[in-house]
């Protein structure tokens, strides 16, 4: 290296270093601006609580706690309210907090149980009373009931078929699509990428079945199979 290059890059290192420097003022400023804006946040949350009295005081609190946790501590509402950190915990976990719900429009409470829990959920299922949410819970099982036994209905159909008649099937075209883009398009017994068929090795599981129960080959090797009798007889098809 000669010293032309030597002091390019000394050069581009400085660059490099006075940018960190700045990085590193402005991180330590924002923090520091940042610490400012969290302690004005808990003097007006003390001093609010101070400006009210009984069940008043503890509905701000309560508020508090439950949406402000990012920047209002225990100890702040417990401060605001003249009550150890213990007190504060006992009389929020008991509150009921008042909500509407969106389906019905009742008010109504819910006992909370952590702080926690709360953020995301907050603004979805739990907006709803408790006689809309088993409502919706109600439709929504007798919606996976039926679900679950037209898919029953389907399968016992699928197994029950004449096997040239399931081969014909969509399910069966796409069960065999995906065998096929498994074993990357090739025989999986000497990666021929040729004519591969899709075999059943067994129908134990006909319309349902398992990835372990198909198997990808090509022509040659599919028919050496059946013919040492390796995998299970095929129903007549061509599979
Ligand atoms: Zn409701
Ligand atoms: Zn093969
Ligand atoms: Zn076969």
């Amino acid at each position: 290296m000669n010293g032309d290059e030597e002091n390019k890059i000394d050069a581009a290192i400085e660059r490099i270093a006075v940018l960190e420097k700045a990085y590193d003022e402005l991180e330590a400023q924002t923090k520091a601006q940042l610490l400012v804006l969290k302690e004005q946040i808990r003097s007006i949350a003390k001093a609010e609580l101070r400006a009210l009295y009984g069940d008043e005081q503890k509905y701000l609190g309560s508020v508090l706690y439950w949406h402000h946790k990012k920047w209002v501590a225990v100890r702040t509402v417990g401060d605001g309210i003249g009550l150890s950190e213990h007190s504060v915990y006992t009389w929020v976990y008991a509150a009921e907090y008042k909500k509407k719900c969106v389906t019905c429009g009742a008010e109504f409470g819910e006992p909370m149980s952590s702080r926690g829990q709360m953020g995301a959920s907050w603004h979805s299922w739990r907006t709803q009373c408790p006689s809309c949410k088993q409502k919706a819970d109600e439709v929504s099982q007798r919606k996976l009931t039926a679900w679950q036994e037209e898919r029953a209905r389907n399968i016992e159909a699928l197994r029950t078929m004449p096997y040239s008649e399931y081969l014909q099937t969509d399910h069966w075209r796409e069960v065999r699509r995906r065998a096929q883009k498994r074993a990357g398009f090739r025989c999986e017994i000497c990666n021929n990428p040729e004519g591969i068929q899709v075999h059943h090795r067994t129908y134990e599981r006909r319309g349902e079945e398992r990835n372990d129960d198909l198997i990808v080959l090509c022509e040659n090797c599919h028919r050496t199979f059946h013919e040492n009798g390796k995998l299970v007889r095929d129903y007549g098809g061509a599979s």
